[in-house]
């Protein structure tokens, strides 16, 4: 019921909230318009206070003095980690009416308040339920993924559309299908499109909503969802992030568990007449509680993987479709560089190169907007942070230890560019190494990957000695420390009975393998390492010229 009310309040609000921001259009000045660059140095200087983005042109934000004013949306991935970082407070407006509901927005937060302390993410979330009751646009031509993915989603396209003729054979619906795979897959692009194509109404929710709230509120939202879907006369139940609610029981919470259980209740109670088929999506299907995944619940399990070469050909010619290129634009040698990268990167890179172009006025996309968009992509854009010089001394070495190891120890793999700009997601420098695309790794590719791993740390060590390494390294020791474990653990490659055991001397190995590597190509090291120091850029040519014994 208060639910009821809360809503009624919110059409009013919402209502109210345009027909001032109308008066204040007309009245008022124009806001002030700042451009990309000014917006970010008053950010870096302290200067704004909040900004409201979302999927819109501009970026709407108000300065510490007051002031409102715009400034273009840069799109970028990492945009809203950036503002949070600059201290910056943030909230997330939609598309459809973006001025309107960030008012709106605002105000039910404080409303809510009594509910929970979260109320205004979920419910602007929750929103969204409503907005999508109607049949997606989106069909299966839209995603691109394996054949196998494909196959499995168009059989519950059958189910939902004609469930009779599966029904006079005794074949039994499908309640609930399990996505699970990386996120940026296209999981809940493949739901739409099972509604699209089944022509069903999709309803979709989070489970990270459910558990944001108090006790109670997430198994009647649950509850809610399923009614309206019955009378809609059916459709898609999309649950994203259902392992937010369906995780291994542990030292009971509540909400959680009711929430469970009345997902579960309801699924349990499908008849044959309610054409519904929940669809569930995870990133980590490994933490789920077995309940979930029993005969009758989620028993439909479909991966889905990251995509392979010919999938982000075919998944970069999908978002190209409206984007002119300049014909010195390759997708396919685009879709070779891209290994490791997800549908949502992918169209995040073109997106991004687009801005790119639009920046600097051009009609058509670039090769040198799409480099300059994989590496905002791959590692965020440059920080405007500066090195002192020691750090960058310290910083040129280790990331000329990194291409040292590549060089010598993964002659395959290409390396398109060594810095020492720091980029905003907290990298001092980089290299950018391109692996080539392949299923099978052996034991000593592996051994030689841990090493690349550890060459940063390993040049540290040659130049400062072991005491004075630093911290910069933290992020490799966790990638060859994965490396180690998965080969300890999933591919039996260690020598040791306990796989803890064999994972650390595995690790050690690799490690004595980048020391060597650096011991025998000193001269290459510090003169890469120089070099770098000087130019801060290397570009793969350089780097395969100055590395050449
Ligand atoms: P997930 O649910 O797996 O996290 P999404 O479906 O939200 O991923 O993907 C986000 C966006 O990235 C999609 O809306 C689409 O633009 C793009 N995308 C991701 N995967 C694919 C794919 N396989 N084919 C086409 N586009 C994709
Ligand atoms: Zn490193």
């Amino acid at each position: 019921m208060k639910e009821q009310r809360v809503k009624k309040a919110a059409a009013f609000i919402l209502i109210g909230a345009a027909l001032c921001l109308g008066l204040f259009r007309t009245w008022g000045d124009a806001p002030q318009e700042l451009s990309y660059e000014e917006f970010w140095e008053m950010a870096e200087r302290g200067e704004i206070r909040s900004a409201a983005i979302g999927d819109g042109d501009a970026w709407r934000v108000v300065t510490k003095d007051g002031f409102a004013a715009v400034t273009p949306n840069p799109r970028a991935l990492d945009g809203k980690e950036r503002l949070l970082k600059l201290g910056i407070e943030v909230t997330e407006e939609g598309t459809a009416l973006p001025a309107a509901l960030l008012l709106a927005v605002a105000l039910l937060g404080a409303a809510l308040l009594f509910r929970g302390r979260s109320g205004a993410p979920g419910l602007q979330k929750y929103a969204a339920v409503d907005a999508e009751k109607a049949v997606p646009q989106v069909t299966f031509a839209d995603v691109i993924t394996s054949p196998e993915t494909l196959r499995s989603m168009q059989d519950l396209v059958g189910f939902l559309r004609t469930p009779g003729d599966y029904e006079r054979l005794g074949a039994r619906r499908p309640k609930g299908v399990m996505l699970y795979g990386p996120p940026g897959t296209g999981k809940t692009l493949l739901a739409r499109a099972l509604a699209g194509e089944a022509k069903a109404p999709f309803f979709a929710m989070s489970g990270a909503d459910f558990v944001q709230v108090y006790v109670g509120v997430g198994a009647s939202r649950v509850r809610e969802l399923f009614k309206k879907a019955r009378k809609a006369g059916g459709g898609v139940i999309f649950i994203d992030e259902i392992d937010a609610i369906g995780k291994k029981r542990d030292n009971g919470n509540d909400e959680r568990e009711q929430t469970l259980n009345a997902l579960l209740t309801e699924m349990s109670g499908f008849t044959g007449a309610d054409q519904i088929m929940v669809v569930a999506a995870t990133n980590r299907v490994d933490t789920l509680d077995a309940a979930l995944l029993r005969e009758g619940r989620f028993d439909r399990r479909i991966e889905v993987g990251l995509p392979d070469a010919e999938q982000r050909l075919g998944i970069l010619k999908v978002h190209a479709r409206k984007k002119p290129l300049e014909a010195g634009v390759s997708l396919e040698d685009l879709a070779k560089q891209t290994a490791m990268f997800s549908g949502a990167q992918l169209e995040a890179l073109l997106n991004e190169a687009a801005i790119r172009a639009a920046r600097r006025g051009a009609g058509r996309i670039g090769p040198g907007d799409v480099e300059a968009a994989f590496c905002a992509v791959a590692v965020g854009d440059e920080s405007p942070r500066r090195l002192s010089d020691e750090e960058k001394r310290v910083t040129a070495w280790h990331e000329a230890g990194h291409a040292v190891v590549t060089r010598y120890l993964l002659p395959g793999s290409r390396m398109a560019r060594l810095t020492v700009i720091p980029s905003s997601r907290g990298a001092a420098g980089y290299l950018m190494s391109i692996q080539p695309d392949r299923l099978l790794h052996s034991r000593k590719e592996l051994i030689a990957m841990i090493a690349q791993a550890l060459g940063g740390r390993a040049a540290e060590e040659a130049l400062l000695g072991k005491e004075n390494v630093t911290t910069g390294a933290a992020g490799d020791l966790k990638r060859a420390k994965e490396i180690a474990a998965a080969m300890a653990e999933d591919w039996d490659m260690g020598e040791s009975g306990d796989a803890k055991r064999s994972a650390k001397i595995i690790f050690e190995e690799g490690f004595a393998a980048a020391r060597q590597c650096l011991a025998e190509h000193r001269g290459q090291l510090a003169r890469l390492a120089d070099r770098l120091q000087e130019k801060e850029t290397l570009r793969e040519q350089e780097i395969m010229e100055i590395l050449e014994p």
